[in-house]
């Protein structure tokens, strides 16, 4: 089981899940995380929380059962990469992730068009997401309906000290990102290769809608273990890699003893 798991959702998505935050809490503490993040969706997905749920969470409870809790979102990226909350309502959460989704994206590659179009115009609004100080993370940069310049994306990270996420939930039999004839697998494969040799960190996440998948990433460890993945650069262990300030982390459940290899926690 992974130590954290940064990348989940309660009620307050408008799907998915009926869960509260406590049931979430619970759920990873019984389950021995360190660390939950809950990331609901931004207020343009249909049916997601309003700006004054975001704004609010900064007066939520972080320690519950036992477990340190982080209160995010799941910004959506616009088209023209703007984010769906406003600057001072990002700035008030503990961490910012960045995702393409459709809606509210308004164009989405079915598999049977000219992709290099969608792929310029996706790239351009990922690097405009990433150069916003306050995203922390892009979620699941695998989705075969917006594809994108994995080079100049991992360059862009790179640069900018963007964490990539390999998200399971894309990566199981009804991933939700696949497209006819493109794999995510493959798309991983790739982006992994490249954080490998570029040294940028990866977070690996359930993307769990309620708390039944919270912890579970069974599936992107065996394709970071695949690729040899080096450990020190896997974010769900290295909490320093988020950058977060001291106080956010300074209760969290102490970390196992150092284990004896360098090899990537089991998937
Ligand atoms: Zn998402
Ligand atoms: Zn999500």
């Amino acid at each position: 089981m992974i130590a954290a798991d940064l990348h989940t959702h309660t009620i307050a998505s408008g799907h998915g899940s009926a869960a509260t935050v406590g049931q979430m809490a619970r759920v990873a503490s019984m389950r021995g995380l360190r660390l939950l993040g809950i990331s609901d969706h931004g207020p343009a997905t249909p049916g997601a929380a309003l700006p004054s749920y975001f704004y609010n969470l900064a007066l939520a409870p972080r320690d519950r059962f036992g477990i340190r809790l982080l209160y995010g979102v799941e910004a959506n990226i616009l088209d023209g990469g703007s984010l769906d909350l406003d600057h001072s309502i990002l700035a008030r959460l503990d961490y910012v992730i960045a995702s393409m989704h459709c809606p509210p994206r308004s164009v989405i590659y079915h598999g049977n068009d000219e992709i290099e179009a969608y792929r310029e115009r996706n790239t351009r609004d990922y690097i405009r997401a990433m150069s916003n100080p306050l995203v922390r993370i892009i979620g699941h940069p695998d989705n075969s309906q917006f594809p994108y310049c994995v080079h100049r994306l991992t360059d862009a990270a790179a640069e900018s000290g963007v964490i990539l996420e390999i998200n399971e939930a894309s990566l199981g039999l009804n991933g939700f990102h696949r497209v006819e004839g493109i794999d995510t697998e493959k798309n991983y494969r790739i982006l992994i290769r490249l954080c490998k040799k570029k040294g940028i960190p990866l977070l690996v996440s359930s993307d769990s809608h309620g708390p039944d998948q919270i912890g579970q990433t069974g599936r992107a460890l065996a394709l970071l273990h695949e690729q040899d993945f080096p450990r020190e650069l896997l974010v769900n262990e290295h909490f320093e890699l988020l950058h977060l300030p001291e106080r956010l982390l300074h209760s969290c459940r102490p970390a196992p003893s150092a284990p004896d290899t360098d090899a990537l926690p089991p998937a």
